[in-house]
C-alpha cells in the first residue's frame, strides 16, 4: 500500500509513523524543508501551485489523503484529475475550511451550534451584531485555526475596530457561548460505511490553543455520548466520509453545541496512540487504505498535555511515571505545538499526581 498525505506537519509524521509496522510507504507533500514528517517519509518538497511536482507526488500511490484543512482546491482538482483517488472526499474538504459551510452542514443536519450570521463585508456588521447579540466572536470563514483570524467583541465600542482584527476578510459572527466544558468526538468511517467512534474527550484551550485533553471526558452520561456519536455520525454519512473525523464541542447545561469539524486526524485524539486499542493515525490510515478497521476502544484512561512554545528538559519530562513523550522535530517559537505528552492510568501510576507534575514542568518552562 502506497499512501500520499498533502502536507508534512506533526500529523502527517504520526500517520507516517503510524504506517511503519503495516509495511505502508508513505509520501508526504510539503513545502517546507524541515516539514516534521520529512525524516520519516519520502517528502516531494513544492509548492501546492506545481503541477509538475504534483504529478511526481501522485505517481503509484493507491490513495491519497491530507493532515489539514487548507489544503488549496486547485491542488486537490488537478490531483483528482489526474485520476488520483483522494479520501476523505474533497467535499469534506470544501465543508471543512469554511466554518459558514460547517455551520450550515449542521444546520442542515439539525445539529445544534451557537447562534451565528455571516458577514461577508464590513457594512454587515450591525446587522450581524444586532442578530447575534454580545459578546460574541468574530472568525475570519477560511485559514484560522488556534485561535488565529477571531476576535471577541465583548461591547459596543468594541464593534469598530473588529474588522481590522479579521484583516478584512469574509467570517462569522459567533454567540459567546459561556460552556460548561469543551468536548470533542472522534469517529473513523471505512469505505465499507462501518463507523466506529471513540470515547468523548474533555479539552482545554488557552489563547485557542489545545492544551490538555481528558480522555475519556468525566461524568459523561450514556445519554451525552450517544448524542454525540449520533451527531458524529449524520456527518459521516452526509459526506460519505472515509476515515478519521473530529468535531469540537461545547457542552452547556447537558446539551451539545457543534464549534467546528477537522476531516482528518486530531489533535485531541493523540491520546488514542497509547490510550486506545487502535491510534487515530491507524484507524485513518485503515479506512482510507480499505480494510477493516481496528477497535476504537479504551486501553486505559490519559491525560494528554501539549508542549507548546518550548520543550522542557527531556530528562525531567521522562521521570514522571507513565509519560510518554512525542515530539515533532520542530524550532520551539512562541504559540508553536513542538510536542505532546501522554501520561496513561497505569499499575502503579497516579495519573492525577503524574499530570500535576507534567503541568508544573510545563508552567516552568514556559510561563
Ligand atoms: P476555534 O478556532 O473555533 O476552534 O476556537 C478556538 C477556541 O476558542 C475554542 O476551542 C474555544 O475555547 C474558544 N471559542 C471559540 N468559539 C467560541 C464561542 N462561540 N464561545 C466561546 N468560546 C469560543
Amino acid at each position: 500500500m502506497r499512501i500520499g498525505i498533502l502536507g508534512g506537519g506533526q500529523l502527517g509524521r504520526m500517520l507516517a509513523l503510524a504506517a511503519t509496522p503495516l509495511n505502508w510507504r508513505i509520501r508526504v507533500f510539503d513545502p517546507a524543508a524541515d516539514a516534521p514528517a520529512d525524516v520519516i517519509a519520502e517528502h516531494i518538497r513544492a509548492e501546492f501551485d506545481d503541477p509538475v511536482a504534483l504529478a511526481r507526488f501522485a505517481r503509484d500511490l493507491d490513495v491519497i489523503t491530507y493532515e489539514f484543512e487548507n489544503v488549496p482546491a486547485d491542488a486537490v482538482e488537478r490531483l483528482a484529475q489526474g485520476g488520483a483517488k483522494i479520501l476523505p472526499p474533497p467535499i469534506a474538504l470544501v465543508v471543512g475550511h469554511d466554518r459558514l459551510a460547517e455551520k450550515n452542514l449542521f444546520g442542515e443536519l439539525g445539529v445544534e451550534t451557537a447562534r451565528f450570521a455571516s458577514v461577508e463585508r464590513e457594512s454587515e456588521l450591525p446587522n450581524a451584531v444586532a442578530a447575534v447579540g454580545l459578546p460574541a466572536i468574530l472568525k475570519t470563514r477560511r485559514m484560522g485555526y488556534d485561535g488565529k483570524g477571531q476576535t471577541v467583541l465583548r461591547s459596543p465600542d468594541e464593534v469598530a475596530n473588529a474588522w481590522s482584527m479579521v484583516s478584512g476578510q469574509p467570517s462569522v459572527l459567533e454567540a459567546f457561548v459561556s460552556f460548561d466544558r469543551e468536548l470533542s468526538i472522534l469517529a473513523v468511517r471505512g469505505r465499507d460505511g462501518q463507523c466506529l467512534y471513540y470515547p468523548l474527550v474533555e479539552n482545554y484551550h488557552d489563547g485557542g490553543i489545545l492544551r490538555q485533553t481528558i480522555a475519556p471526558a468525566p461524568n459523561v452520561s450514556a445519554e451525552l455520548e450517544s448524542v454525540a456519536r449520533e451527531l458524529a455520525r449524520r456527518v459521516l454519512e452526509r459526506l460519505d466520509y472515509v476515515g478519521v473525523l473530529a468535531i469540537e464541542l461545547f457542552e452547556v447545561n447537558g446539551r451539545l453545541l457543534a464549534n467546528e469539524l477537522a476531516p482528518r486526524v486530531h489533535n485531541s485524539g493523540h491520546w488514542t496512540i497509547e490510550g486506545a486499542q487502535t491510534s487515530q493515525f491507524e484507524n485513518h490510515l485503515r479506512a482510507v487504505a480499505g480494510v477493516p478497521l481496528g477497535s476504537t476502544q479504551l486501553v486505559a484512561p490519559c491525560v494528554m498535555l501539549n508542549l507548546v512554545g518550548a520543550i522542557p528538559p527531556i530528562a525531567e519530562i521522562l521521570a514522571i511515571p507513565s509519560a510518554h513523550l512525542h515530539l515533532y522535530d520542530k524550532e520551539p517559537r512562541a504559540g508553536r505545538k513542538v510536542g505532546h505528552v501522554t501520561i496513561r492510568r497505569e499499575v502503579g501510576v497516579d495519573l492525577a499526581d503524574s499530570s500535576v507534575r507534567l503541568t508544573k514542568l510545563l508552567a516552568d518552562g514556559i510561563g
